[in-house]
């Protein structure tokens, strides 16, 4: 990926913020239930599990697998122009299922992507304190 300074920005909200401050420590953090244990993301007032409100941030491992994923050809995307065609990729963690995020990948990785291929987090760094979790191949 080249010239990621013009790539869009994260704007932290009071649900969101302390994701985002994780990711600046380079660390992967999720919102648990702490009534079920369920895991929530993105971050939301109520568990989808058993709908408490009493919502926590813990680390989690940055593993998982790909769930699902594209190639993305159109180049519309501010940002990423350049990169196109790219894979949107899909990640579930290990710890639960249906526990996903999305990152993106070269398309140099298309032939050793699939569903269910390892992949694990890193922490892209877009200057002025912006750090963005992102998935590699394993
Ligand atoms: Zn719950």
């Amino acid at each position: 990926m080249n010239d990621i300074s013009k790539k869009p920005t994260p704007v932290p909200d009071d649900l969101s913020r302390p994701f985002w401050a994780a990711a600046q420590e380079r660390r992967l953090v999720v919102q648990r239930c702490a009534g079920c244990g369920y895991y929530n993301h993105p971050p939301r007032v109520f568990c989808d599990a058993c709908l408490a409100q009493d919502l926590r941030f813990e680390p989690v491992s940055g593993r998982g697998a790909v769930y699902s994923f594209t190639v993305m050809h159109q180049r519309d995307v501010a940002g990423f122009e350049q990169d196109a065609p790219f894979i949107n990729i899909v990640v579930e963690l290990a710890e639960q299922p249906r526990l996903l995020m999305v990152s993106n990948l070269p398309i140099a990785e298309r032939p050793k992507v699939s569903i269910g291929t390892a992949a694990e987090v890193y922490f892209e760094d877009r200057g002025d304190g912006v750090v963005i979790p992102q998935f590699r191949l394993v």
